[in-house]
């Protein structure tokens, strides 16, 4: 499932800059050898975002962005704006920037700076393409700009985030994306390394913002696009990925943000997290969770899970390959597996002369759905299963989770989480951290149940 070469994009980079004058064939053919399929170059002034406009239709890889820096807002000008805008409309000309406040440097006076962000995000808004923003020192009126010219309209990304996590939210909130650089590999950088660790993986973009800010084995030096595997590898560490994750949900982010790069639109059927394999069998589900996150989208760590159809045990077996490099295979889904109890058992049996450790994620109402109890069925075949608890009572479930079922779903849950015990090695009551949800009375329930217990991030299904 891994493959060797990431596939990445550098987000932000400046390849009109003189420092790559000579060279730039071999530091772009450099990009692609390292797994750097895209690049995203980006404007400061008109003269440097007509070259990258050049170098974005004469090179395949590169794309374009176009717009005055703060350094250079005193120059934006109406004529300049109209150049901005017919730049625009090239077809790899994909978003509007750099543009911000950069109050470290203050090469433009401040009101300069902020009439020309306001003026370039209007333009952004007018001709319906993201803002790359840079932000140095100001970000409380980088903020305050965003919300009053409602730029999340259009969306955009926050490159070489420097706020604290209190302000990474609110741009998320706000609908942005956060990019970040080398700088996230250099060893004083631990409060960055701890606060990516706590956001979300799906809404963070890499770059390089070369030729500055180069990773840690090469600080110094004119930093390139094929840098960026280091600063990916010390994101996948961060997150307890593996890069090919990194590389698939930031590019993912990517093309969600700039259209840049291909994502398959091919439902995934098994995808590897960590040292497991997940099976994503059925969208359907016998409950309707309020927090359910296919409800939003079905992406999950840059993979589709919305299948077309429900595949069967071929195509199981061949989306797995082979089973024995991973320590879990686990039945989960955007949806309920054990309402294909037939398809599980078929694949277990193969993946068990294998010697698999079989895991399932389920919300528990199996034996309602097939009226009878199916665990016995499971003996032998399944090593652990996870089921969702949820809530310590049969109202709170049901206000949760919606069974079709009706109230009765809740007992038949606590029923089958005991029953459970009897066939399964390892059973775990699981819940979903939601506002209104007693994690202390969830607990105690899974004890008296005699069950391991956990609490699931947010956005894991099953
Ligand atoms: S969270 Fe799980 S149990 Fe709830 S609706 Fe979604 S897939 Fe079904
Ligand atoms: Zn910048
Ligand atoms: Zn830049």
């Amino acid at each position: 499932m891994t493959n060797s070469i990431p596939k990445l994009i550098d987000s932000h980079a400046h390849l009109d800059n003189s420092r790559f004058g000579d060279d730039l064939d071999e530091v772009i053919m450099a990009a692609h050898n390292a797994g750097v399929r895209h690049i995203l170059s980006i404007g400061c002034d008109l003269q440097s975002s007509i070259t990258n406009a050049e170098l974005a239709a004469r090179y395949e890889p590169l794309y374009a962005a176009v717009g005055f820096h703060p350094h250079d807002a005193s120059a934006l000008n109406q004529e300049s704006v109209d150049q901005i805008r017919r730049l625009l409309q090239q077809p790899k000309v994909v978003a509007v920037g750099e543009i911000g406040l950069d109050y470290y440097r203050n090469r433009s006076p401040h009101d300069t700076q902020q009439m020309a962000f306001r003026r370039q995000i209007l333009l952004a808004k007018e001709v319906g393409k993201p803002v790359i923003i840079h932000d140095r020192d100001a970000h409380n009126d980088v903020l305050t700009i965003l919300a009053e010219e409602k730029a999340g309209e259009v969306g955009g990304v926050l490159h070489c985030f420097s706020g604290d996590e209190e302000m990474a939210r609110k741009c998320l909130d706000m609908g942005f994306y956060l990019s970040f650089t080398g700088a996230i590999t250099y060893p004083k950088n631990d409060a960055v390394r701890t606060m990516l660790r706590r956001l979300p993986l799906d809404r963070i973009l890499l770059e390089t913002d070369c030729p500055y800010l180069s990773p840690q084995p090469f600080r110094g030096k004119r930093n390139e696009p094929s840098y960026l595997v280091y600063t990916a590898q010390t994101l996948a560490e961060i997150k307890g990925l593996k890069l090919a994750d990194v590389a698939r949900i930031t590019s993912r982010n990517c093309y969600d943000l700039f259209g840049i790069g291909a994502i398959d639109t091919a439902a995934t059927i098994a995808y590897q997290i960590r040292d497991s394999l997940y099976l994503n069998i059925t969208n359907r589900c016998t409950n309707s969770c309020v927090f359910c996150a296919k409800f939003n989208d079905f992406v999950v760590k840059g993979h589709e899970l919305k299948l077309d159809h429900e595949p069967d045990e071929q195509e199981v077996l061949s989306a797995i390959g082979d089973p024995t490099t991973y320590k879990e295979i686990v039945f989960c889904g955007y949806g309920e597996p054990l309402l294909r109890l037939d398809l599980i058992l078929k694949v277990a049996r193969r993946l068990k002369d294998r010697g698999c450790r079989i895991r399932i994620n389920t919300d528990g109402q199996a034996n309602l759905v097939h009226q009878r109890n199916i665990l016995p069925e499971l003996d032998g075949l399944v090593d652990a299963i996870s089921v969702s608890l949820n809530a310590a009572d049969a109202g709170t479930y049901q206000n949760l989770c919606q069974s079709r079922f009706g109230e009765q779903s809740f007992a038949a849950v606590t029923d089958f989480l005991r029953s459970a015990k009897d066939h399964i090695p390892d059973v775990t009551a699981t819940m979903v951290t939601y506002p209104g949800v007693d994690i202390n009375a969830c607990e105690q329930l899974a004890k008296k149940l005699g069950v391991s217990f956990r609490i699931r991030e947010y956005n894991e299904v099953g």
